[in-house]
């Protein structure tokens, strides 16, 4: 795991980077615990950014949230997809989303960028991002149909020939710095939740009947 992030001794991860911005409240859960959310969505793998201003829980279909609601957490839920969380630092403006192979091929992560400027005239440039608990390259291993959907992130890799090492993380990082969010502001935890057994739920790893780990953001002032 990277130093950039802690577990609490509540059972719950936290950015160190998000942690100066004294204005919110962030987390990602683990099999012990998980965060408050107020507003998730029925997650269907879509690019869908809805915001939560006015929503009430899983009201609506979607795989992101936007807020700049004081008060009101929004989250995902995960189990191997990636959970990213976003915070505006000027504008102080959240996201919370979640991606999967097909949310991330969907652009999802660009989708929150760009609804978080839409709706609350965020600057990409004054985003941090958080990558959470997921399943990791060297966990997740897709076919060449998967693979050849994420060649524009890893245009080096070959595609074609099977047993891919899939990294959703990484995709999700390019995906952002390419929607202008600057590199030193993404930070990734860098734990699996396929192997890293004691700690998480996976799907990958029991698909009968995985739990779920909730990614939650809230502004409080
Ligand atoms: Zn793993």
């Amino acid at each position: 795991m990277t130093e950039s992030f802690r577990l609490g001794n509540d059972g719950i991860y936290r950015c160190d980077a998000f942690q100066e911005f004294v204005w919110q409240k962030h987390g990602f859960g683990t099999r012990e615990a998980s965060p408050p959310a107020d507003v998730t969505l029925r997650q269907i793998h879509s690019s869908n950014v809805l915001n939560a201003n006015g929503l009430r829980n899983r009201e609506l279909e979607g795989d992101a949230l936007i807020t700049d609601e004081i008060g009101k957490s929004i989250g995902v839920r995960t189990a191997d997809c990636v959970p990213v969380l976003l915070l505006d630092c000027k504008n102080r403006a959240l996201a919370a989303i979640h991606a999967g192979w097909r949310g991330t091929a969907a652009e999802v992560a660009r989708h929150a960028v760009e609804k978080m400027a839409s709706d609350f005239e965020t600057d990409p440039a004054d985003i941090y991002a958080a990558i959470g608990p997921c399943v990791r390259d060297f966990c997740y291993e897709v076919g060449p149909a998967v693979s050849e959907q994420f060649k524009r992130w890893f245009p080096d890799q070959e595609s074609g020939t099977a047993g891919h090492k899939l990294n959703l993380p990484e995709a999700n990082r390019r995906q952002l710095e390419a929607a202008g969010v600057r590199g030193e502001r993404i930070f990734d935890c860098g734990l699996c939740t396929t192997c890293q057994s004691a700690q998480f739920f996976s799907y990958r790893r029991e698909p009968e009947n995985p739990g779920r780990m909730v990614a939650a953001i809230c502004r409080l002032a």
